[in-house]
């Protein structure tokens, strides 16, 4: 039932689109959503554009309304997810304004009820549900590596010492063969194991905030899930990696008010974000030459992108008036990767 679940998709590429509500005592809650059809279509109006003028269109695989659980969202990652068992590489992005829902969907509210758990722990747990199954030959090692990735820099989140240290690329790109090879890897055998890790990384994360004000706006993480699995009857062994992957805010900056320091981020984001896109497009149009060496996340995610991989972008928006212009640069960075 899976590989028919898997063979049915157009591409390896899915892009789901997820609206976050209005936040509790938000008092001007005037909206750009005009629409969303359970064909996966969304319809986006301009606040200073009244009428069909201001109107836009999109076509996405699934559009999530700002009523949509987490559990919800989740049902339609979790074959992807299940497909790492069966070593499949998959990648999961969160892209979108800073504001708009990325830590959200991906991580869960600070303090999470079990509800609320993000796509993170979900897929975790599922991982363990899936590995653990008795009745298979199968046994399976679950390790974890978590990295931000900041101006250009690769830190680790989960370095052993406790402070985030900048690590190196492999450039080669084999299956298997670790992009961060000198971040620590944890291994893993619950769900509550993860919790405890992901805390830590996102308390090294909220450590340079300080330094930096909101640094983790800034900065793209990735959440590796490295799965490796033998069969006890054939001694075959088969490796799937799931990564999980928080960008960095889309927002423009303005120019004419940043400078130094603030300047250089943006413009590193900028490139980041871009070189995913033209990463995911090459690949989508099965061009001969993908440009993965144009920044450092293209190139931390080389073997995890392209091939038989498959990429799921969930694409946030604030529905805020305010957010029109924003969430239009997201729609249409998102269309074009779809
Ligand atoms: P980002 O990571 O994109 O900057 P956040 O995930 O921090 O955005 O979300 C911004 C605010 O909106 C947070 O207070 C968050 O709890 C809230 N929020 C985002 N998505 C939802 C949602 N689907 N349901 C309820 N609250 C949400
Ligand atoms: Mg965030």
């Amino acid at each position: 039932k899976l590989f028919s679940e898997l063979q049915d998709l157009k591409g390896n590429i899915r892009v789901y689109c997820r609206i976050r509500p209005f936040l509790p005592g938000q008092t001007e809650k005037l909206s750009t959503i005009e629409n969303i059809s359970e064909n996966g279509q969304l319809v986006i109006a301009n606040p200073s554009k009244p009428g069909k003028d201001g109107q836009r269109s999109f076509k996405f695989n699934k559009v999530f309304g700002p009523d949509a659980t987490q559990g919800e969202v989740f049902a339609d990652i979790q074959p992807f997810v299940k497909s790492v068992v069966d070593g499949y590489n998959v990648c999961i992005f969160a892209y979108g304004q800073t504001g708009s829902g990325k830590t959200y969907t991906m991580t869960g509210p600070t303090g999470a009820t079990e509800e609320e758990w993000g796509v993170n722990y979900l897929a975790l747990n599922h991982l363990f549900k899936v590995s653990q199954d008795r009745k298979s030959n199968m046994v399976y090692e679950v390790a974890v590596q978590m990295v931000e990735i900041y101006n250009e820099q690769v830190r680790d989140l989960l370095s052993s010492d406790g402070s985030p240290k900048r690590v190196g690329i492999t450039t080669i790109s084999q299956p298997n063969r670790l992009a961060v090879p000198e971040a620590c890897m944890h291994p893993v055998i619950s769900t509550s194991d993860v919790l405890d890790l992901m805390d830590i990384g996102f308390k090294n994360r909220a450590v340079s905030a300080t330094a930096l004000n909101a640094r983790s706006s800034r900065s793209h993480s990735i959440v590796t899930v490295h799965v490796r699995g033998k069969n006890v009857k054939t001694g075959t062994v088969l490796y799937g990696n799931l990564h999980l992957i928080d960008l960095a805010g889309s927002e423009r900056v303005d120019r004419s008010e940043v400078t130094g320091h603030r300047l250089r981020e943006a413009q590193h984001i900028n490139k980041s974000l871009s070189s995913l896109g033209d990463v995911i497009f090459a690949l989508a149009k099965k061009s001969p030459h993908v440009p993965y060496r144009n920044s450092k996340l293209t190139q931390v995610l080389q073997s995890a992108l392209g091939g038989q991989a498959k990429t799921i972008m969930l694409v946030q928006l604030n529905p805020d008036a305010t957010s029109f212009s924003e969430s239009m640069s997201t729609l249409k960075f998102a269309e074009r990767v779809s």
